[in-house]
């Protein structure tokens, strides 16, 4: 063409609208399976947008449930080698929610959860309190059972009596566990309480006042009636995107069950120790046993959110949204772990299922979560764009830190187990417990593929290990930051906006053939290192 030819410059964007249609393809054109096929995350691309504001200013915030909105959209599985108390404490911490596995006693998952609820508060509501007559070796033990050590001290004992005194760290330090706890705390001026009816606000403030570590409040006849404690301040400051209760300030705590009938006494025991979201933790959740089990807790425990799932398709979703689910977790055999799809021949690739079900279920307010196959930023960025609510997370959180199991070695790796929930070897835990809990641990591990009274134990998944990750106090950071950078890159500063960009059909996709795969990853280096943060 010759150049005297060309459009002018500041022609472009008007003609730009004489187009027909946009570059690439509405997420309803790409998502058709008739003409596509099922597709996975790796199958397509989002298109690129307009960029008017730093990564840094994109707001993750997404509801995950019909009430609960998270600050970093991401779920833990419930696993035994991912989620147990300390995954569910930083998960929490770190904006995103826990979901504590099933395949142990009811108690002990019931601890777990306990746990989570008592690692941060606001006004510590039923504080651990000793009478004068108590020891110091009794203060060593609840410093053993649960962490902390900061006791009032009142003249019954309990919550509600006088307050005496405070027994702190530094009070129990170099002092014979014979001593009285009388003869040891803190009392009279040196005692700087707050008095009940003040805000958590005026609270904090007297507190950080008062230089010390804890805040006891008492009543006008100087009964003890809440404790503040300074740890919470500094916890409150040191992660900002915290998933926690408005009023009570403590983290929020999800935990999953199946839908038998001995599950309803275990979820009783989990919300005693103050439960939040419960996820029905079944591989097909289109059952007559789950929606009797949503119904079931809609009834007994109102305040208690529902995950349901798994599903796959809109009539399965319809039929759990009708019995009352609050979210909906979706995927069938997309996990890294999993063989259902190739045991079973029943499930859906994943990225299709996610659309298909997100779609329909957006209408009604229920989220969705895309549950199994996550195996790197860009995946989650895909789930989001498809209308999921937030992302589950197995394979890609084991191996860290905060995952239950201890690391070991293997040709010069070091490396923590990883295996599926179906798996014979998931099925078969506890064979160390004595047979009471063993039956109950065999049963919660195969009610989620239905085969608890199976002669022949058909497994649905496998048991691996997975590399070292670090702590996920520094690898869900490195995953928020670049889901950060992928929202910027398709031109929206929030999940929400792009997520109606995605299904106006303003954000744009593109598939991706076989090549263009091979494209999109490293090539033709002779040898190359993969380093993911820093
Ligand atoms: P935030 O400062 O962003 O957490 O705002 P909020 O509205 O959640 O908190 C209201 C007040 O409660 C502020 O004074 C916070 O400092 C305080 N606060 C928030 N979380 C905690 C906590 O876990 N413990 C205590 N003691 N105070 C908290
Ligand atoms: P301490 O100085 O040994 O008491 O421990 P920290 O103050 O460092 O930590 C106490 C943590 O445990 C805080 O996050 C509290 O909110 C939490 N906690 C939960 N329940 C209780 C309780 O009954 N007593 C105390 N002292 N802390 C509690
Ligand atoms: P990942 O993040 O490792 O790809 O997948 C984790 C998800 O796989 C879990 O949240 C759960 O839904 C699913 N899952 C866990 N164990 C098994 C299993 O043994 N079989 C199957 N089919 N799915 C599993």
């Amino acid at each position: 063409m010759a150049s005297s030819s060309f459009l002018s410059p500041d022609q472009a964007m008007k003609h730009l609208e004489s187009y027909k249609h946009s570059d690439g393809l509405s997420v309803r054109e790409l998502m058709d399976s008739k003409a596509q096929g099922g597709l996975t995350y790796n199958d397509f691309l989002v298109l690129p947008g307009h960029i008017d504001f730093p990564a840094s200013a994109v707001s993750l915030e997404s509801r995950v449930t019909k009430k609960t909105v998270l600050k970093t959209p991401f779920l833990s599985s419930p696993m035994d080698t991912v989620t147990e108390t300390d995954m569910a404490i930083a998960m929490a911490l770190l904006g995103g929610l826990g979901v504590i596995h099933h395949n142990l006693p009811a108690q002990m998952q019931a601890d777990m959860v306990r746990a989570v609820k008592k690692f941060e508060n606001g006004f510590i509501t039923d504080p651990i309190c000793l009478s004068p007559n108590n020891t110091v070796a009794d203060v060593w033990a609840i410093k053993e059972k649960f962490g902390f050590c900061g006791i009032p001290i009142t003249d019954s004992g309990k919550l509600g009596g006088k307050l005496l005194g405070i027994v702190t760290g530094r009070d129990i330090q170099f002092r014979p566990s014979s001593a009285t706890t009388e003869s040891v705390m803190t009392q009279g001026a040196d005692l700087v309480t707050g008095p009940s009816g003040i805000t958590l606000e005026q609270a904090n403030e007297i507190l950080r006042d008062s230089k010390k570590g804890k805040l006891p409040l008492v009543d006008s006849e100087g009964r003890l009636v809440a404790l503040l404690a300074r740890s919470d301040l500094l916890k409150n400051k040191d992660y900002p995107l915290a998933s926690k209760q408005a009023d009570s300030k403590q983290l929020l705590c999800a935990a999953a069950i199946g839908t038998r009938l001995p599950d309803r006494e275990r979820l009783r025991l989990l919300v005693e120790a103050g439960l939040d979201i419960v996820v029905l933790d079944s591989s097909q959740g289109n059952s007559v046993y789950q929606i009797e089990m949503i119904k079931w807790i809609k009834s007994e425990f109102p305040q208690i959110e529902v995950i349901a799932g798994n599903v796959v398709t809109r009539e399965q979703a319809a039929v759990l949204i009708a019995a009352g689910a609050d979210g909906l977790r979706v995927g069938m055999g997309s996990g890294s772990i999993c063989i259902t799809q190739e045991v079973t021949a029943v499930g859906r690739p994943q990225a299709t299922a996610v659309f298909a079900v997100a779609e329909f279920a957006r209408q009604f307010g229920v989220p969705v979560i895309a549950d199994g196959g996550i195996s790197n930023v860009g995946h989650i960025a895909k789930a989001l764009s498809l209308g999921a609510s937030a992302v589950m997370m197995g394979g890609l959180l084991a191996g860290t830190t905060e995952s239950p199991g201890e690391y070991f070695y293997n040709e010069g790796k070091r490396l923590k187990k990883y295996r599926g929930m179906g798996s014979i070897d998931a099925m078969d835990a506890g064979t160390q417990a004595d047979q009471k809990k063993l039956d109950e641990i065999d049963n919660a591990a195969t009610s989620r593929y239905f085969s608890e009274g199976d002669a022949v134990r058909v497994a649905q998944g496998v048991a691996g290990s997975v590399q070292d990750k670090g702590s996920l106090r520094k690898f869900v950071p490195y995953l928020y930051a670049g889901l950060q950078h992928s929202l910027q890159d398709m031109g929206t500063d929030s999940v929400a906006i792009m997520q109606d960009r995605a299904f106006s059909g303003e954000l744009r996709f593109e598939l991706r053939t076989a090549s263009a795969q091979i494209e999109g990853g490293v090539h033709g280096l002779h040898s190359f290192e993969k380093r993911l943060y820093s």
